[in-house]
């Protein structure tokens, strides 16, 4: 670890030089609370003004600096679609993206259609008498990606990750998770009431008599509850090795008597296969008893809550209200609805995400971002190679390893090499919700079609114009949509150091998800298989539990506090994704014999280096979205994302000049990496 040698300065109070043309360092210096002690709350000094001049729009439930930069994502995406609506006789992919856009964006013929697409299948589910018509029906929904009771899917196989394996797992709840069912506060009891008053509403729009609508709520409430109960939960389910059960087609049929698998994978249209992954099998067990203890009304009540539910926003107004009215309203607090445009836009991506994407692409990323991130990611992975080296509590043999797993590491940057084809989706004017379920059997066809099959790491999870960035630990990838390389992340005309900040974070965080406490069980291949000497192990434990208590001291709203386990891989990696792209700068500023100290804005490189990752987190949030996220989100809520994190950085204090007893000042900082 590199000794800062300069004096630090002290920020209060001190203006930046004015720069003629625009920000020299790129950082937004309107954001900053000049009024606040950065090392009292960094956040609030990095991002306070930002945060007074924001506030969350009424269709938002949160707004932030990620948001910005999706809304100006949104805005080019429109004027795509918009482009390929009025020409969708230039091309193919004019058709698909243009025509799915047109049909959504038509409400009137939304709304001349009323709840009539819902009816055919509706009638289906009503006709439900016996197992096998509930098999029958359970695969049509499961085609249609509406997963009512389990889900059943494609993944690598976790003991040969260059392998497709199928999978079944938990599934067919309303709420967000688990725990919803369960607690017993005042909150968690009134939102099951308007979740149960929202499912019966949904069954009078679409034709039911109001108190047998309510009747069929409560029926549904009792099974989803039961499912819930046999479920595991967010940070249980953080555990790759507690979803792990590997068997043969007998086993499941033992273990789930009440429910023809066998059937159901014939009806699903599954490739042949003898072994399966049964992520939680105590869940198949459960869902078992359900079926046994409930009668095939209330199964099929069941089943046409979930397929009005999927269906819900692709209807008439009355239905796309009450659907916001629960899961916006009630749920992130988000006053109204978002224009239609915007919605529409977000659904063009979801289904057709890779046309859209190629436009996008072809419209905004050029080679030089591809090339300059290129570069930052292997500077990155250089300094992760040097961090191993330099850890005092890991044995050379787990070093070796470690070493071994960052080499064979692989970089995805901005979209994939090969498009996918949609060209076998059947786009019809005025059908948006027929358009829309055909995109999703496309999607879940394509999915099952894997099974048996070599996995294509080439692949992406994330659409290009997507503002996020992950690392999969099966395929030992970091990938980076062209969405996220665009300011405030990364930009030409910034300063190296607030591009390292920014971006660089992010790089060094996804990096760092290699090795937190999920990535690390699995190899250099991707394989769920221990390469760590059992002391070692012991000590990272050690180390990790540090951000399990620190994070779990934060309080995002009163009453609630961070779940520590939940969100220790993404704490660890923002630990280690802020150093590593810190130790990337002060590489670079040697090589081009630059001085730590040299200013810009008024702020040194290493000022500016925390100021660019401290604001790409600027963000307003609602209280409810809050409690959502606190309870349902992997991910700390972005105050702590920055003021959990430059406790633990010697580096910070140096540079803001913080000391006993400032809150920001690291007196024994958490560190895994
Ligand atoms: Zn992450």
């Amino acid at each position: 670890m590199a000794v800062l040698k300069f004096a630090p300065v002290l920020l209060l109070g001190l203006l930046p030089a004015t720069p003629i043309f625009g920000q020299a360092s790129g950082l937004d210096l309107g954001a900053i609370d000049r009024s606040a002690n950065p090392c009292a709350d960094f956040y609030q000094y990095a991002c306070g003004g930002w945060l007074k001049k924001n506030p969350i729009p009424a269709d938002e439930s949160s707004w932030g600096r990620f948001d910005e930069l999706f809304q100006r994502n949104q805005e080019i995406l429109r004027g795509i679609l918009e482009d390929s609506a009025q020409h969708q006789d230039r091309s193919a992919i004019d058709q698909k993206i243009g025509g799915f856009y047109q049909s959504c964006m038509n409400e009137g013929a939304v709304e001349t259609l009323g709840t009539t697409p819902l009816k055919v299948e509706l009638t289906r589910i009503s006709s439900v008498a016996n197992r096998a018509d509930l098999v029958d029906e359970v695969a049509r929904l499961h085609a249609r990606q509406v997963t009512v009771f389990f889900s059943f899917y494609s993944s690598p196989d976790p003991k040969d990750a260059h392998m497709t394996l199928a999978g079944l797992d938990q599934g067919g709840l309303g709420l967000p998770e688990k725990d919803y069912y369960l607690r017993t506060d005042q909150r968690s009891e009134e939102i099951r009431k308007k979740y149960v008053a929202h499912i019966a509403k949904l069954f009078v729009l679409a034709g039911t008599p109001a108190a047998e609508a309510e009747k069929k709520a409560a029926g549904v409430m009792k099974i989803e509850t039961s499912l819930a109960k046999a479920s595991l939960d967010v940070t249980a389910r953080r555990d790759p090795q507690a979803l792990v059960h590997e068997m043969q087609k007998p086993e499941l049929k033992q273990l789930g008597t009440q429910f023809d698998y066998n059937q159901y994978f014939i009806r699903v249209k599954s490739p042949e296969f003898t072994k399966l992954n049964v992520s939680v099998p105590d869940f198949v067990k459960g869902l078992d008893q359900v079926l046994a203890n409930s009668d095939m009304s209330a199964v099929q009540d069941y089943l046409a809550w979930h397929y009005i539910h999927a269906s819900a926003r692709l209807l008439s107004k009355a239905l796309v209200d009450e659907n916001f009215d629960f899961y916006g309203r009630t749920l992130t607090g988000a006053e109204q609805q978002k224009p239609r445009w915007k919605r529409c836009v977000s659904a063009t991506d979801d289904e057709l995400g890779e046309a859209l994407g190629r436009k996008f692409v072809e419209k905004t990323f050029g080679a030089e971002g591809k090339d300059r991130t290129l570069k930052m990611v292997g500077e990155i992975e250089h300094q992760m190679g040097r961090d191993i080296d330099s850890l005092t509590w890991m044995t050379p043999e787990t070093k070796k390893e470690a070493h071994v797993k960052l080499q064979a590491v692989t970089n995805k940057i901005g979209y994939p090499d090969k498009w996918r084809d949609y060209s076998s989706i059947e786009i019809a004017a005025g059908d948006y919700f027929n358009n829309w379920y055909r995109a999703n059997e496309f999607e879940n066809k394509r999915q099952l079609d894997k099974i048996g099959q070599p996995v294509d790491r080439a692949e992406w999870a994330m659409t290009p114009p997507t503002v996020n960035a992950y690392y999969d630990p099966t395929q030992n990838n970091i990938n980076f949509p062209a969405g996220i390389l665009q300011p405030p992340f990364y930009s030409n005309k910034a300063a190296d150091a607030v591009n390292y900040g920014a971006v660089g974070h992010v790089i060094g965080h996804e990096l760092t998800h290699a090795f937190d406490d999920e990535g690390r069980q699995f190899d250099a291949e991707g394989n769920l298989k221990n390469w760590w000497q059992k002391n070692d192990e012991t000590e990272f434990k050690k180390l990790a539990d540090c951000f399990v208590n620190e994070y779990g001291s934060f309080s995002p709203v009163p009453g609630i506090e961070l779940n520590g386990r939940l969100t220790l891989g993404e704490n660890t990696a923002d630990n280690g994704g802020v150093r590593l792209a810190y130790l990337a700068l002060l590489d670079d500023l040697t090589k081009e014999k630059k001085p730590l100290n040299g200013e810009v804005d008024g702020y040194t490189e290493a000022q500016q280096f925390f100021l660019g990752f401290a604001q790409v987190w600027c963000e307003n949030q609602r209280p409810e979205e809050s409690r959502l996220l606190a309870q349902t989100d992997p991910h700390s809520p972005p105050k702590f994302r920055v003021d959990g994190v430059v406790p633990n950085i010697p580096e910070f204090s140096a540079a803001f000049g913080c000391k006993v007893p400032d809150p920001m000042f690291s007196a024994k900082g958490c560190r895994v990496w």
